[in-house]
């Protein structure tokens, strides 16, 4: 699915397309950012500290997130969020470490406070089969208060990755799984071509959604934020 040149995505507040390092940039001066944190640091309610977090697949580098995460929510709702816009098939185990391969494990009722400082990076682990690797970065800390009343909220992430149907070159927008498992072809398919298709043995050709789990055990989307 690599095409060699870097995925871009939107910022959420001005709507510019950049790559995940250019956003990292941007989103720490963008203006109509800035007047969201006004708006909301207006707003009743104690302050905390809230962390940007850079999250992407540890091996597809298309797969990307910026994320803002208050300091008071926990592990728990980062591992929620992470299942439902990316991961979650069968409700797998998971879990979160620091320090890399062989890392030391931290509990998910952890709040992001206790965990996070600029420049720690965390490794989350789903399913210990075929297991999906996460890596989660702070980017950027500031004091104030949340943009949204839930413990986390979406900055930004990858425009889906451009696919080719094996068949006609045209836009894919299905993947089947028989084509790629047993005979080792993308398996990417047009509207047109997923008409038809003979394989079932892995199910019906699966739309290709906008995570780094398709074709992973029996993920099948929908790579959605949960709010
Ligand atoms: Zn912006
Ligand atoms: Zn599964
Ligand atoms: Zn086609
Ligand atoms: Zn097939």
């Amino acid at each position: 699915m690599s095409r060699g040149k870097q995925s871009r995505g939107k910022c959420g507040f001005c709507g510019r397309e950049m790559t995940k390092g250019g956003l990292s940039r941007h989103l720490s001066s963008c203006s109509q950012r800035q007047e969201a944190i006004r708006t909301a640091n207006q707003e009743p309610g104690r302050e905390q500290v809230i962390y940007h977090l850079l999250v992407r697949d540890a091996w597809l580098s298309d797969f990307w997130l910026h994320l803002e995460m208050n300091g008071s929510a926990t592990l728990a709702d980062l591992d929620h969020y992470l299942r439902a816009i990316w991961l979650e098939c069968c409700g797998h185990l998971s879990q979160f470490s620091i320090g890399g391969w062989g890392g030391r494990e931290i509990p998910k009722r952890s709040r992001a406070e206790q965990v996070f400082r600029l420049g720690v990076e965390l490794t989350h682990i789903y399913d210990f089969g075929t297991s999906s690797e996460t890596l989660i970065k702070v980017v950027g800390v500031r004091e104030g208060k949340p943009l949204t009343s839930h413990p986390i909220a979406l900055m930004a992430r990858n425009d889906q990755p451009e696919a080719r149907c094996m068949e006609c070159e045209q836009p894919a927008s299905w993947l089947c799984l028989e084509c790629m498992y047993e005979l080792n072809e993308t398996g990417m398919l047009c509207d047109e071509h997923v008409q038809d298709h003979p394989h079932e043995a892995y199910g019906a050709p699966m739309p290709l959604v906008n995570s780094p789990r398709v074709g992973m055990c029996s993920y099948c989307g929908p790579a959605e934020p949960p709010y």
